[in-house]
């Protein structure tokens, strides 16, 4: 960029939010140029970290006018490299956007500004509403609730309601206009309680990876938390007796959350399973009479009564369904419920990289999928780190192959990466899709949707932001 536009636009936008928090200082743009991915670095011109929707419009309106690139970032803790400034331009940092605006108890929500992390509304709703709960990640608490719902994550009560974009019920948006627009009942009333039933348009804005504006509020449906609660544990032998086991736990509509993970995560926690020198680690490879995948439920209940029921019911059927199945259980252990496992696995500190291919797709395919995605991890010597979530009672799953990689490793990072396009195309072919998509598998997804979808798709964005500021080179408009 031309070095006096951009002291211009240094000067505006520090007339907006104040110089202490504007920066185009190298040591303060470097941390938004990567991410945990091996996604090329690109680096921002300028960052800049606005407290108010009223600031937020004003530099959009300024970014919008200049025609400069412009990206909404909270952690970029999204393994997909979905916030490195593909184009330059402005880094829209939302940390300070952090308040929870409301909680409504009775109507089960809360309002969130775009900057409040999974830890702060754990802390608040422990303190102030008890006998509430929102939905967990297994990413770090700093991660925002705003931004899980909008790249449409796959958190702990899942297997109840789906993914989390499904619980919103409402949105404020500035659009590159400038424009601030409501959706859902909030539109029409004091209330945020349904998108429904005006037409769903928050759907131009979920799942865009922030491509088509900010939204700076959203209400996020928040649950009953019940006072009793475990973990059920299976320990299939085989893949055959994992989807079996997972099959009959979903007719019973009994858990939370339903997840399945390779006994390697297990074994060793989370960290450096994937690691180049994986035969000087005899702890990451299964031996035989170990299990081949762990099957946990989480399962609560109002009195202990009906949590001991539950388990006992979830016991019977796979017990009536896995007759020849070869596996163990049900153990219970004590729930891991909104504890925050990844933090506490240390899976960041295995060479600083993390990188996965995450997809949805259907328990029907599981197995063959599942199965030929493990042969993969063979195939690169990299050991099995399969990880899947059962998703809205098993109407869909969320399936992933977790890669830590040490970043200092080239040739192992061309061994991740040479994986990664391997289990790309095998998810394509079993009707998985990937999620938080990157942009190298939106392409190839771009390959296989049709020119239809692709119009439509094109168009839609063209609509929203006409100058293609908003994050772009991903979905919409290929990159320069
Ligand atoms: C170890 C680890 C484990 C994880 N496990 C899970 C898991 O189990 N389930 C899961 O769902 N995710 C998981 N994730 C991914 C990640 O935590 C979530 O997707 C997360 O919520 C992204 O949060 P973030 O605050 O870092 O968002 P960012 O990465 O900063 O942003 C995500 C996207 O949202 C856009 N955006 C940001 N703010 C706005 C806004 N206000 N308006 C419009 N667009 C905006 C950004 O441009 C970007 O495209 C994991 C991550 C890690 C590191």
């Amino acid at each position: 960029m031309i070095e006096a536009v951009k002291n211009k636009i240094v000067d505006e936008l520090e007339k907006v939010v104040g110089s202490e928090f504007v920066s185009t200082n190298q040591a303060d743009l470097y941390i938004y140029s990567y991410d945990l991915t091996p996604a090329e670095s690109h680096w921002p011109d300028i960052v800049v970290l606005p407290q108010s929707p009223e600031e937020l419009r004003a530099i959009i309106t300024l970014a919008n006018k200049e025609k400069m690139p412009v990206i909404p970032y909270v952690a970029g803790g999204n393994v997909g490299g979905l916030t490195i400034p593909l184009e330059g331009g402005i880094v829209l940092d939302l940390k300070r956007m952090n308040r929870i605006i409301e909680v409504n108890e009775t109507d089960m929500y809360a309002v969130v500004e775009p900057g409040v992390t999974f830890g702060q509304i754990k802390a608040y709703l422990e303190k102030n509403h008890p006998t509430l709960r929102y939905t967990y990640a297994f990413s770090p608490s700093s991660t925002g609730v705003m931004t899980n719902a909008l790249v449409q994550g796959l958190d702990n009560l899942s297997f109840r309601y789906g993914d989390a974009s499904h619980w919103v019920s409402g949105l404020e948006v500035i659009l590159t206009t400038g424009e601030l627009i409501k959706i859902g009942s909030c539109a029409a009333s004091k209330t945020w309680q349904a998108i429904v039933p005006f037409p769903e348009l928050d759907g131009l804005f979920l799942g865009w990876q922030g491509t088509t504006g900010v939204i700076t509020k959203m209400a996020v449906s928040i649950w009953p938390n019940p006072p009793h609660n475990t973990a059920v544990t299976f320990m299939a032998m085989d893949l055959e007796s994992a989807d079996e086991i997972l099959k009959a736990i979903i007719r019973t509509r009994i858990p939370d959350d339903l997840i399945g993970t390779s006994f390697a995560l297990n074994k060793v926690g989370m960290a450096a399973y994937a690691h180049e020198k994986a035969s000087l680690h005899p702890a990451l490879h299964r031996e035989p009479d170990e299990p081949e995948f762990v099957i946990t439920a989480e399962v609560t209940g109002n009195t202990e009564n009906e949590l001991n029921a539950k388990v006992e019911a979830m016991g019977e059927a796979v017990k009536e369904r896995c007759k020849d199945g070869n596996y163990t259980g049900p153990d219970t252990i004590p729930s891991t419920t909104a504890a925050f496992p990844m933090q506490a696995l240390g899976v960041l500190s295995s060479g600083g990289g993390l990188m996965w291919v995450g997809t949805y797709g259907p328990m029907s395919r599981w197995l063959e999928t599942v199965k030929k995605g493990c042969e993969l991890q063979d195939k690169y010597d990299i050991s099995r780190t399969c990880y899947t979530r059962i998703m809205n009672e098993g109407h869909f799953v969320g399936l992933r192959w977790m890669l830590p990689y040490d970043k200092g490793d080239p040739a192992l990072v061309q061994r991740i990466n040479d994986l990664c396009a391997e289990q790309l195309d095998l998810v394509l072919e079993t009707g998985y899709i990937p999620y938080k998509t990157p942009v190298w598998a939106v392409r190839r997804l771009e390959e296989v949707v049709g020119p239809d979808w692709l119009k439509l798709h094109r168009r839609v964005k063209e609509m929203l932001d006409p100058n293609n500021i908003m994050n772009p080179g991903r979905w919409g408009k290929p990159g320069k």
